[in-house]
């Protein structure tokens, strides 16, 4: 990918939308979800390359004292009656401290994901909010903080947008239902409903 595209940080990406210049060069902006453990084994070798990444990160995971329901359904179908909390959780989430330890990089930043794992267009529209706000309030004074929500599994509508811009928050990666239900797919509506 190194060799087609520059890879900048999502913030540049957005600028660079934002004022809709030309662009003689194609850029590629890379963001991993949900801060699972597994990222420590690729953010050096990132670091090295100087690709920035953005994190979207679920507080109510972090320390791994709570967890999504997705990860208990994935891991139940390996063990039926595993214990999250002491089995899988410890190695599943990053720590608070973890993620503020990777933040300190000027190559890493930290976005929104919701407070836990939610379909934001299964909840109403006050749940949501004080979704949205909970993680904030958790992230909003670490290091590397960005105003980006990446909604879980993409799923979102017109109001969850207008709750997310009267919060002065960007949406991004908002089509990931096709990305996520097609491993191939990948013409996805980059950021505040504009392609990169
Ligand atoms: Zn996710």
């Amino acid at each position: 990918m190194k060799e087609q595209y520059t890879f900048i940080s999502l913030t540049e990406a957005h600028e660079k939308i934002k004022h809709d210049c030309f662009r003689s060069r194609k850029y590629a902006v890379l963001t991993a979800d949900d801060g699972y453990k597994s990222l420590l084994s690729i953010l050096p070798w990132l670091n090295e390359q100087k690709i920035p990444i953005t994190l979207f990160v679920n507080p109510r995971y972090w320390d791994g004292l709570s967890w999504s329901e997705i990860n208990e359904e994935q891991s139940r179908r390996v063990k039926s009656d595993v214990d999250m909390l002491t089995e899988v959780c410890p190695d599943l989430y990053l720590t608070r401290e973890q993620l503020q330890q990777i933040a300190s990089s000027p190559l890493v930043t930290l976005g929104l994901h919701g407070y836990e794992h939610f379909d934001a267009t299964k909840m109403s529209l006050s749940e949501f909010t004080d979704n949205v706000q909970q993680c904030r309030d958790s992230i909003c004074d670490m290091e590397g903080y960005v105003p980006y929500m990446a909604y879980t599994w993409g799923r979102h509508n017109g109001s969850t947008d207008s709750i997310l811009r009267k919060l002065n928050i960007v949406p991004v990666l908002v089509n990931g239902t096709d990305n996520y239900n097609n491993s191939d797919y990948i013409d996805r509506v980059a950021i505040d409903g504009k392609r990169l």
